[in-house]
């Protein structure tokens, strides 16, 4: 069996390994566009690699149901156990899991090691501009060559957002020549713009309590920082909304509501210091805002340069249950490239992992 992954991303470098472990007589070649693997798992958690989470995973996704049948088939515990056989150790922190060496480098590292010990094709520099079928084999063409002879071609290419790494969306183009439908393409875990004027407060952090209204209905809470900038807001919960926000049909109708003083009904302008640096008080004093119920109005997302991962992607009608494409026998799919977008917390790369081994699975026979 010949096989090539396009892609050396997160689910592409898994489902290599995955697959050579398993059968060592497979010959498997990675075609990666970088000059180097794993870009962008390096740049993952801060530089930490939040790999997976082990909190409930309903509700975290975008297409939550599909999604979560593939984490059921193979769960947070399998990923953790499958790493920690790679020699990448868990640590927790609350749900979410890190390395031990609280290192994506180290990660990074070792799996090129096990790519080394496994005798995997790498060719780097090798952006796939397009495939056909020769025969009952397919043929891969890069800007450097034809390669010929795979039963099957993985796609695990990423999506739309943080191109700098490699990820710039042009495989949908691609795949679009080849009939596949993609959904829309948007920013997803984004800074959010906004339509108030932050400009004055911008880099103040504040810890508080952010909902999200749609249609004047609070439809979403969580806790935690909000960055301020030039035109809008940051932090980790605030890409949290970006990412429920995509799912909205009405964008026109969104709206981020911050209490900076939860629990606490703060009538007294006086009292704002207790809750908020003198720079926040001044400006929620000077514009008359109230400090239980900051609401801004959402404008957009920020570039997806910054974006962590997109939403949208290849159609979700496009595949079986195998992940094998409906339209064409031995081309599959895995990771960002789906129309799957998680939450902040390791989501993303669990469904990069889980996905990987369905086609893992598929490939096998099983
Ligand atoms: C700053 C940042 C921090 C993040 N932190 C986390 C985190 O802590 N936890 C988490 O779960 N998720 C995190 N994510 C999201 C996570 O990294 C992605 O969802 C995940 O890497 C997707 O895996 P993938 O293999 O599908 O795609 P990628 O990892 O993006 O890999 C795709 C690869 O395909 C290559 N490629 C693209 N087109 C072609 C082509 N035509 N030919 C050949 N190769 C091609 C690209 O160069 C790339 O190497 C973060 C993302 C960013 C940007």
């Amino acid at each position: 069996m010949k096989i090539a992954i396009i892609g050396g991303g997160a689910a592409g470098v898994f489902l290599a390994l995955r697959l050579k472990e398993e059968h060592p007589a497979f010959r498997i070649t990675i075609f990666e566009k970088n000059n180097a693997l794993l870009k962008k798992l390096l740049v993952t958690g801060n530089g930490r690699c939040n790999y997976a989470n082990i909190g409930p995973t309903l509700n975290k996704y975008h297409n939550d149901d599909f999604a979560n049948r593939l984490l059921k088939e193979f769960t947070p515990q399998d990923i953790i156990k499958t790493f920690d056989r790679l020699g990448i150790h868990p640590q927790r922190v609350g749900h979410l899991i890190y390395p031990i060496s609280n290192s994506a480098a180290s990660v990074v590292s070792l799996l090129k090691n096990h790519l080394d010990r496994l005798d995997i094709e790498i060719l780097l520099q090798q952006p796939l501009l397009d495939y056909f079928k020769d025969g009952e084999r397919y043929v891969v063409v890069t800007d450097k060559g034809k390669y010929d002879g795979f039963n099957a071609i993985v796609f695990a290419t990423g999506g739309s957002c943080y191109p700098q790494l490699g990820t710039d969306g042009s495989i949908f183009q691609i795949l679009q020549k080849h009939h596949y439908e993609i959904t829309p393409l948007s920013p997803s875990l984004s800074p959010i713009k906004v339509k108030e004027n932050t400009k004055k407060i911008s880099g103040q952090r504040v810890k508080c309590l952010v909902s999200l209204l749609y249609k004047g209905e609070v439809i979403y809470q969580e806790s935690g920082e909000v960055l301020f900038k030039n035109d809008g807001l940051s932090g980790i919960v605030i890409l949290n909304m970006s990412q429920k926000i995509n799912m909205l049909p009405h964008k026109g109708r969104v709206k981020i509501m911050l209490n900076l003083a939860p629990n606490h009904h703060v009538s007294n302008h006086n009292e704002y210091l207790e809750y908020v640096t003198p720079k926040l008080a001044e400006y929620l004093i000077n514009n008359r805002l109230d400090i239980n119920r900051l609401v801004y109005t959402f404008k957009g997302f920020y570039s997806p340069h910054i974006a962590e991962v997109s939403h949208g992607g290849l159609s979700l009608e496009e595949v079986s249950d195998s992940l094998q494409s409906k339209k064409e026998k031995g081309i599959y799919f895995c990771g960002e490239i789906l129309d799957v977008d998680g939450m902040c917390g390791g989501f993303n790369l669990m469904f990069a992992f889980a996905s990987a081994e369905k086609v893992k699975r598929a490939l096998s026979g099983k």
